[in-house]
């Protein structure tokens, strides 16, 4: 690399690192390790994510969607817990010190870390195929993590924002939009995921169980299901189609049956699923993120769908291995 990689981690990342006073930091970015005191009563949540060229991302895609994505999808990974993010570490591999590329990665970094309460405190810089990754560490009063596992039979499910969004963002990129009024939403939503940290936090002591939204809801709302059934007891949901929250955007572009589709399918919208006994529906108020009512958590190992009460199968390949009430 032209720019060394000590010259490279001093120019675009100590600043960072610098950035946050946090008393929880020790000794931050130059040295071997990182020292971090963890604050008593607490326990730490650590959870990494990985973005690959290639795989996860096409080539050329601008320095700062990437780092908006790889942030949003780690930090919501804290939400889903219950939360309060702390720390991230990021390990970069790059295949040459592009400084137009660092300087726009480094800033919307930045501008993230500040925005959610997170300091850097350290990372790794190597030459190789671009890929990205970042730790991310939070912190959870002890016993108090929100998990896939908690769920019981008659629990609402509950998901917040809108689903589908990212999915459609995705696809208006890739073929365009049908609708010039979707454009900057639906793009946003799909590069720049706001991981619902606040709501995490809001739901500890009251949801059963919650996981982020990063494969789709079906998908991750049987996450939930295995993890709090047993062999001997499993657990299905029912979901109302209905009741999915759809954006007017998504909706206005792609029509109501594609955007169904994409909210039960779609994947990264980095939406909160979670579970409520209904007892505590009132308790909920003055929340920081729209949240709805979907479905209800069943005895039946299943997840069933409703449309208006009548029961439906999906279409498509994928999701064969729903029943067909047919
Ligand atoms: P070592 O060789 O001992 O692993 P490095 O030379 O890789 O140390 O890193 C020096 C310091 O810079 C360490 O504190 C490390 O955490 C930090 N660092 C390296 N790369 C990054 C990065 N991309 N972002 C933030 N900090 C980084
Ligand atoms: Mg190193």
């Amino acid at each position: 690399m032209a720019l060394g990689e000590f010259d490279l981690i001093k120019r675009y990342f100590a600043p960072l690192a610098e950035a946050s006073s946090d008393a929880s930091v020790a000794l931050g970015v130059g040295d071997d390790c990182a020292i971090l005191n963890c604050p008593e009563g607490h326990q730490l949540v650590v959870s990494i994510d990985s973005l690959v060229e290639g795989t996860h991302f096409l080539q050329d895609t601008p320095a700062d969607q990437l780092a908006s994505r790889l942030f949003g999808a780690a930090v919501s990974d804290l939400a889903a817990m219950g939360a309060k993010p702390a720390w991230i570490t990021l390990a970069l591999t790059l295949p040459q010190a592009n400084e137009l590329w660092l300087e726009r990665f480094s800033q919307k970094l930045g501008q993230l870390c500040l925005q959610y309460g997170i300091s850097l405190i350290g990372g790794d810089t190597t030459k190789g195929p671009l890929s990205l990754t970042a730790q991310v560490h939070g912190f959870v009063p002890v016993g108090k993590a929100l998990k896939r596992s908690g769920a019981q039979k008659g629990d609402l499910i509950c998901v917040s924002g809108r689903l589908g969004d990212s999915r459609g963002g995705l696809e208006g990129l890739l073929n365009g939009f049908p609708d010039s009024r979707g454009v900057e939403y639906l793009s946003e939503r799909f590069f720049a995921p706001s991981p619902r940290v606040e709501l995490g936090l809001a739901l500890t002591d009251k949801a059963s169980a919650a996981i982020d939204i990063s494969d789709g809801l079906l998908s991750d709302l049987s996450h939930i299901l295995k993890a709090s059934g047993a062999a001997d007891e499993p657990l299905g949901a029912r979901l109302q189609l209905e009741a999915l929250p759809l954006s007017e955007e998504l909706v206005s572009c792609f029509g109501e049956d594609q955007a169904r589709q994409w909210a039960l399918s779609g994947g990264e919208d980095f939406e909160l699923c979670f579970t409520l006994p209904a007892e505590h529906l009132p308790t909920l108020h003055n929340l920081p993120e729209a949240i709805a009512v979907i479905g209800k958590i069943t005895d039946d190992a299943d997840i069933r769908l409703y449309d208006r009460g009548q029961e439906c199968a999906l279409s498509g390949a994928g999701y064969d291995h729903f029943k067909n009430p047919g």
